[in-house]
């Protein structure tokens, strides 16, 4: 698989400290009570800088996808990119492992699995009831 290493600041450092333990956390505000991705410094919601993170459960429902072909390794393997509706409200881009590409992923249930990739470990998700 090629995957690009994510490239750590301060707003989702604690994104990246969850995955390494195998957890997905997602950052809300501890003002208005929203659920957001990526991460930001202040609430789009109510301008708060009071910001914590919850722990998803990590199952959601795919809304869209695309298979995604590097531009110029062309025989690098395709990675199928989905926007997850996270069950908690908000939406995640990532990669869909252990599936083929059909009309069957519009609306599938997806759950989070984490795998480690050159020492960084990335959240990503496999369709649900398919775990290993
Ligand atoms: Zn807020």
């Amino acid at each position: 698989m090629t995957i690009r290493p994510p490239v750590f600041d301060f707003d989702d450092a604690f994104f990246w400290e969850g995955a390494a333990q195998r957890r997905l956390l997602i950052q809300h505000c501890a003002a208005c009570d929203t659920v957001r991705h990526p991460p930001t410094p202040v609430c789009p919601e109510c301008g708060s800088l009071e910001q914590g993170a919850i722990e998803s459960q990590g199952r959601g429902t795919i809304l869209t996808w695309i298979v995604s072909r590097h531009p110029t390794e062309p025989d690098a393997e395709p990675r199928i990119v989905i926007l997850v509706q996270l069950d908690e409200g908000t939406r995640l881009v990532s990669n869909l492992v252990d599936a083929e590409p059909a009309p069957t992923l519009n609306d599938a249930r997806v759950e989070v699995c984490f795998v480690d990739h050159d020492g960084t470990v990335l959240p990503l998700f496999r369709l649900a009831g398919s775990g290993r």
